[in-house]
């Protein structure tokens, strides 16, 4: 299959300049704390009470669970990233020497994930490979997507150090994964080197697979160095990079992040809010660093996601992470809600 187009039809679609006629203001509050001048208060107003209705309107007829078709029905949304795993490990092993004991928490099945989703409006989800307990066995989270048909997408796992492993991935592309989490929890600080990882990501630009990393600041000068050498290969960065994964959000590793916006297909998932910063629902002290990569990247390059299980564990809860790009980030048109909560993973997943 050849890769579509997606960049530039982003390029043509991309509402940043939206975005940032409405949202400037509210960028300047969260990081300043200055008042915003009365014009772009208004918008920014006026903004929040369209999503609201689109809310309202949206959040009638909850009992339509339509399968199959949950983009039209009451579940609008896409989680870009969550987590299933089964405790029936005599059929779905674990890699290594890893036991159910190991299994934290013992499952999570992709029944009470749908069922999480589906109390917020979320009808699809893109499911990551648990770089931990599968490893490079796609074939739990294969299985899901044909089970619940149209419901996931699926971004499976390769190691880079093995024989071929641009068939596996093409191989892969032929199952209906969309693309790879890649981490340097795998290989260590050399992770984006060697041939194997090369051609992953050459394979990629052609497939139109997406590369999904997994990584701390630290990682973002390799990321980026990587993003130029390889410019037509999509990438998306879990979880904001963990900014503030140790409590601190440091304005050079914002700085860092929202340079690789100069790539055009780089993205960003807007999660793992249980994770970073203060971590206390409802999470409001993440809004600053939030605007500024939506500033950077604009809202057809962020998407929202969850990682449930982890995200679900109290206090922490899946309304509350939603609630915080749905409910909570103000002065966003309703047309670029529309974007964190589902078009972007929509480009990115689910169209490919
Ligand atoms: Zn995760």
């Amino acid at each position: 299959m050849t890769r579509p187009q997606v960049g530039d039809r982003l390029a043509d679609r991309l509402s940043r300049r939206r975005w940032l006629a409405v949202g400037a203001s509210a960028v300047c509050a969260g990081i300043l704390g200055n008042a915003r001048p009365a014009a772009a208060a208004e918008a920014a107003r006026k903004a929040a009470e369209a999503a609201l209705q689109e809310r309202s309107q949206q959040n009638r007829s909850p009992q339509s669970q339509v399968e199959g078709t949950p983009k039209e029905g009451s579940m609008p949304w896409i989680d870009a990233h969550a987590h299933v795993w089964s405790d029936d490990v005599a059929r779905w092993p674990l890699a290594g020497q890893q036991t159910v004991a190991d299994l934290k928490p013992r499952q999570f099945l992709p029944e009470a994930l749908l069922e999480l989703a589906r109390q917020e409006g979320v009808g699809r989800v893109v499911l990551i490979q648990h770089s931990v307990y599968h490893l490079g066995d796609n074939r739990y989270l294969i299985d899901c997507t044909r089970r619940f048909p149209g419901r996931f997408a699926v971004l499976g796992m390769v190691d880079d150090r093995q024989p071929q492993a641009a068939e596996k991935l093409r191989s892969l592309h032929e199952q209906g994964v969309r693309g790879l989490r890649i981490t340097p929890r795998i290989h260590g600080p050399r992770w984006l080197e060697g041939e194997g990882m090369a051609s992953l990501w050459q394979t990629a630009a052609q497939t139109g697979q997406v590369m999904g990393c997994l990584i701390d600041p630290e990682h973002l000068p390799q990321l980026d160095a990587m993003c130029q050498r390889f410019p037509q290969t999509r990438v998306v960065i879990d979880h904001m990079a963990r900014l503030g994964a140790d409590g601190t959000i440091r304005p050079a590793d914002v700085a860092q992040l929202c340079r690789l916006a100069r790539h055009r297909h780089v993205a960003v998932k807007i999660s793992a809010f249980y994770a970073l910063g203060k971590k206390q629902p409802p999470y409001d002290d993440l809004l600053p660093l939030i605007r500024r990569v939506l500033d950077a990247f604009g809202p057809a390059r962020c998407m929202w996601a969850s990682d449930a299980p982890y995200q679900v564990q109290p206090p922490h809860t899946y309304a509350a992470s939603i609630s915080l790009i749905r409910d909570r980030l103000e002065g966003l048109s309703a047309g670029d809600r529309q974007w964190l909560l589902a078009r972007t993973a929509e480009e990115f997943f689910f169209t490919a």
